[in-house]
């Protein structure tokens, strides 16, 4: 990779971010949009506010909101309803506790597994959905060319998967510069509300993408206090994730949707410079777990390829729902031996037709068709074919390079990033 550009920590003054997000709605609630976790954001750092110039532009960066759920109409009907859980767990507790009503109410406030009633109603009250954009919540186009609607992902603890329910409301006129506000809105059975607001900028000139753009391969995600038995390259230290999450946005990197990834492949697209892809392959526990609090705290937008044949892979993507993470297809059952090329995955082993039947299987699963991870990067022509079948954007092996303007968008090459990794080699293998 050619270096011609020098490290700009001073900002050359065309770069999209360096440009106000215009139209700065009410500070977004995050912890609204996925009150699962548990906020602990106090003492969260802020590692973007360096200096006085970046700190604005954070601010202006952090306007923006990537999620924000509407429940104030939910409120006073939660409140109902959760008084009535408390009158009815404190019964409970008269009647079956003989009396112990204080051991009643302390168990509602911890429920055990055995009470799976309270269990139910502790999970009705905090019932939430998670919304989220795909690729940037800043998204800049160079007027002329086309917007292209990259969509957002939802899901809800009680109903799963909402992707199919959002609507997409707001224009975006692409021919002249300007700022517009694209909001996605969904609906769950119960009347549940969410909203997610992504900024579009039009611009007249910017800083542009020009030899490619690198698709990040990472795997696990573990912690100091818990490495993983056989600790390989594939493994990376929760620290190390972070201190590259922190790079990434304190540099303005811009976090392109696989609709632009694909048109700039294809060459009827201009992509920020800067532009960079994160994906996870396998849904790994430290990933989903530790991985995705660091993408929320650093507000990454990252693909999480998962397996769809297993047993709990749907729940996997409800419980771990993030407005910042994109579940999308590591195959439905292609994720094993058999094949006779490359890494010997089945794929080889099978039709285009057969192929094309898996892909569409994991996709009814996670509920996404935008990307997809070829099982140990084995790919064959009549595996390009499928995914053409399947509709899919992007599909990627682990060839370890840059994606280039006329790539195959079928079988795209990835980084992969390693756990020995230090920032300075990670920064080399980011920047053009
Ligand atoms: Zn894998």
């Amino acid at each position: 990779m050619a270096e011609r550009r020098t490290p700009s920590t001073q900002g050359g003054g065309t770069r999209p971010h360096m440009r106000r997000a215009p139209g700065a709605a009410p500070s977004a609630n995050r912890h609204a949009a996925t009150a699962r976790r548990s906020p602990s954001s106090a003492a969260r750092t802020q590692p973007r506010c360096a200096t006085a110039s970046s700190a604005s532009r954070v601010q202006a960066r952090r306007r923006a909101p990537q999620a924000s759920a509407r429940r104030s109409s939910r409120a006073t009907w939660l409140f109902a309803l959760g008084a009535l859980a408390l009158a009815g767990i404190a019964l409970w507790g008269v009647i079956s506790l003989a009396g112990a009503i204080v051991g009643g109410i302390t168990s509602a406030v911890t429920p055990s597994a055995g009470d799976s009633a309270i269990i139910e109603d502790s999970a009705a009250t905090t019932s939430d959905i998670v919304i989220g954009l795909n690729g940037d919540a800043d998204t800049f186009v160079l007027a002329g060319e086309n917007y292209l609607e990259a969509g957002a992902h939802a899901t809800d603890p009680v109903h799963g998967i909402l992707n199919d329910a959002i609507e997409v409301t707001g224009d975006v006129d692409a021919s002249r510069a300007g700022d517009y506000t694209v909001t996605y809105s969904v609906a769950d059975p119960d009347g549940g509300t969410a909203t997610a607001e992504r900024h579009v900028h039009v611009v007249d000139e910017m800083d542009t993408m020009q030899t490619g753009v690198p698709v990040l391969m990472y795997h696990y995600v573990y912690t100091q206090d818990a490495p993983p038995e056989n600790l390989n390259g594939n493994y990376l230290l929760d620290t190390k994730l972070a201190e590259q999450l922190a790079y990434l946005t304190e540099n303005d990197f811009y976090f392109p949707s696989y609709q632009e990834v694909r048109a700039y492949l294809e060459g009827t697209h201009s992509l920020p410079a800067k532009s960079i892809v994160l994906t996870f392959d396998d849904g790994e526990a430290g990933f989903l777990s530790r991985g995705i609090e660091l993408l929320e705290e650093y507000k990454v937008p990252a693909t999480s390829f998962i397996i769809a044949s297993e047993a709990d892979a749907a729940d996997r993507v409800v419980a771990n729902a993030s407005p910042y993470v994109s579940f999308q297809s590591h195959s439905y059952n292609m994720h094993r031996a058999g094949g006779t090329i490359g890494h010997g995955g089945i794929v080889s082993a099978l039709s285009r037709e057969e192929i094309a039947d898996d892909l569409k299987q994991a996709q009814a699963v996670v509920g996404t068709s935008e990307a997809l991870a070829y099982p140990y990067g084995d790919v064959t022509d009549d595996a390009r074919a499928a995914v053409d079948d399947a509709g899919i954007l992007c599909a990627f092996t682990t060839e370890n390079r840059w994606a280039e303007p006329g790539d195959d968008v079928r079988s795209l090459p990835r980084v992969r990033i390693s756990g020995e990794y230090t920032i300075d080699g990670y920064k080399s293998l980011v920047t053009e």
